[in-house]
């Protein structure tokens, strides 16, 4: 038991009996502060939200507003807030899969590596998989990703190619021992994944699927109100040959995407193309080799332009490289304009060589004969202020992106390995695959990154926000189930968008200078505050923090303050509805409610 001084002492954090006694009957235990599990602390002194103070990480928000806390590097807790944000985002999901044809299953998180030896990606998966030895001394993984799984269960459940498409998904933890886990939920060792496979008969239909899953993807990320980028993106280790990420833009990301101004092309930077770098007039000579349990064998060199690199991504398409095997390159020389006959010895050594197309250009006319052997093509790192490759015209632009989902296009690497056939018309072949994943928890995060204010707390899309609206009554308590009841009636674009999304805090053993600050942490869309011109003349401070929210400076005749952070306006408690319905009605595909949208 807490003492009275310990209570409190810690008031703000414990489970203060009686809290919000006064208030009606007609606000439910579920959406009162004072019954949640809201560890929400105070900024450190001297950090008011509002002093855009720069030392406040994202992650450092969301654990102060009490959304995660963290238990071990890389490994979070979602604290009820953060679990409603989740949720929404996987019944927008669930909506936007379903519609596509995805039916729904959930697989083991505990995995047999058999299926995974027999794909080779036991091995080339390497330490970022998690394994641990059960009492009979077998290896168990936990499930990084299932298209193993996925992959067998499909071989051993489906009989017929009229079975054909068949689109799985789940939405699970999954589990990678990162090199580098960051940014609390951005990169998770555990996390939160949707994992889509399709599976089809020919390579007609499973491109088919792809282009599906893509039109799928592009209504999620609609829905949820945050601009993206989608971008050509290199398949890694998963293989295969078409794929696309969706990115969100923010300095907090790790990718780095290359856009064109004038074309709109968008391609991460391992695998953009360019047709011309800034010309410096020189070229680079590199040697190109594997290396294999210590031995190193030559497999040629590659010339680019010299304010290039040259690409092993792009390198590693045209060689044959093991799994086992790392691909090295190496400066060998630099060569200006004039140095022709030294750079035609240079030529002259292990081949064969790939001459990228941008360097051809400058190489000197006695060149010509060695040029003539080598595979001309991309073989270089693009790089911000290059020629777009896709128009030729515009130049390339660089953006820090995070990744927040990823679809390819699998073809038979798994149906093959895994032995995953179907009779068609007379003829014996292997299923055809894609996969298609979004980071359910990296988006949580992602959107707090990109939509919050720096020190001025988060700030959530009315899409995924864990609630639409609080209500904070600081005067006249005892008719917060009035406010509580305009907010649930009100109607957006036709549609009561706050009903069932309103919280009060009731948390009245707390200061209002308190609740007025967690306020603006917790970034819940719209705060109605009940202050002092309530009693008086039921006037109510209506404060909107809604990202890309863009409003005149009347609505519904009512003025309304703007910085860029957050809007503010005095209301009427009967104009209430009116004026949010007004405010919010150019979010409406934001609103629209998950459950009613179900085919
Ligand atoms: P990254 O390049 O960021 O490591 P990935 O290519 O390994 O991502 P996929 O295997 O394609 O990721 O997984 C699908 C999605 O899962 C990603 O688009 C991302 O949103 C999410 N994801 C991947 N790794 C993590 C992680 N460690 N923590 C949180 N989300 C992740
Ligand atoms: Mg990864």
């Amino acid at each position: 038991m807490l003492g009275a001084r310990l209570l409190r002492r810690h008031g703000q954090q414990a489970w203060a009996r009686g809290a919000g006694r006064r208030y009606s009957a007609r606000i439910p235990e579920s959406d009162r502060l004072s019954r949640m599990l809201l560890p929400t602390r105070k900024a450190a002194k001297g950090q008011q939200p509002g002093d855009g103070s720069p030392a406040q990480t994202t992650t450092d928000m969301l654990v102060k507003a009490g959304y995660v806390c963290q238990s071990s590097a890389g490994i979070y807790t979602l604290m009820p807030l953060a679990q409603r944000v989740v949720d929404k985002i996987e019944a927008i999901i669930d909506v936007e899969m379903r519609r596509v044809g995805g039916q729904k299953l959930a697989m083991p998180t505990l995995l047999s590596p058999e299926n995974w030896r027999r794909t080779g990606r036991l091995d080339s998966t390497g330490e970022e998989l998690f394994s641990f030895k059960d009492r009979r001394g077998s290896t168990v993984l936990l499930g990084p990703t299932h298209e193993e799984e996925v992959t067998a269960i499909v071989r051993d459940m489906v009989r017929s190619y009229r079975q054909y498409p068949l689109r799985l998904y789940q939405t699970t933890r999954k589990f990678r021992d990162e090199a580098r886990p960051r940014a609390g939920l951005l990169r998770g060792r555990e996390f939160i994944m949707k994992d889509m496979y399709s599976f089809d008969v020919t390579r007609e239909q499973a491109i088919a699927s792809f282009d599906a899953l893509e039109a799928a993807y592009r209504r999620c990320f609609d829905r949820i109100g945050v601009p993206y980028a989608v971008a050509d993106a290199d398949s890694g280790n998963i293989g295969g040959s078409l794929s696309k990420e969706f990115h969100f833009v923010s300095g907090a990301g790790e990718d780095t995407l290359l856009a064109c101004g004038g074309c709109g092309y968008t391609a991460n930077e391992e695998r953009a193309h360019s047709t011309a770098g800034a010309q410096c007039g020189g070229v680079g000579v590199y040697s190109v080799g594997v290396r294999a349990g210590g031995r190193a064998v030559a497999r040629g060199r590659v010339v680019v332009a010299a304010e290039h690199e040259p690409s092993a991504l792009k390198l590693r398409q045209a060689l044959p490289v093991a799994a086992r095997e790392r691909l090295e390159i190496a400066l060998v020389g630099t060569h200006g304009a004039g140095q022709g006959a030294e750079l035609g010895r240079a030529l002259a050594g292990d081949g064969p060589w790939f001459l990228d197309a941008c360097a051809a250009r400058r190489l000197p006319a006695d060149s010509a004969p060695a040029a003539a052997a080598a595979a001309t093509g991309d073989w270089h790192v693009a790089r911000a202020g290059d020629v777009c490759g896709a128009c030729g015209r515009g130049r390339l632009e660089a953006r820090r992106a995070v990744e927040v989902g990823h679809i390819f296009y699998l073809g038979d690497k798994y149906s093959r390995a895994l032995d995953l056939t179907t009779l068609h018309q007379g003829q014996r072949t292997h299923v055809q695959m894609g996969c298609y994943g979004i980071g359910v928890s990296r988006i949580l995060q992602a959107v707090a990154e990109c939509c919050g204010g720096g020190g001025r707390g988060l700030r959530w899309p009315l899409s995924i926000a864990p609630y639409r609206a609080v209500v904070v009554p600081l005067d006249g308590a005892d008719r917060a189930g009035e406010v509580y009841a305009a907010l649930a009636e009100t109607r957006v674009a036709g549609v009561p968008a706050l009903r069932g999304q309103v919280a009060v805090d009731d948390r009245d053993y707390l200061s209002a200078g308190f609740r007025l600050h967690d306020a603006q942490m917790l970034g819940i869309p719209v705060t109605v505050v009940m202050g002092r011109r309530f009693a008086d003349e039921s006037v109510v401070e209506v404060q909107l923090r809604v990202p890309m929210l863009a409003l005149p400076a009347e609505v519904a005749g009512v003025a309304v303050e703007h910085d860029g952070h957050e809007c503010r306006a005095l209301v009427r408690i009967e104009r209430l509805g009116e004026f949010l319905g007004l405010a919010l009605a150019g979010h409406a595909r934001q609103l629209g409610a998950a459950a009613d949208e179900l085919p």
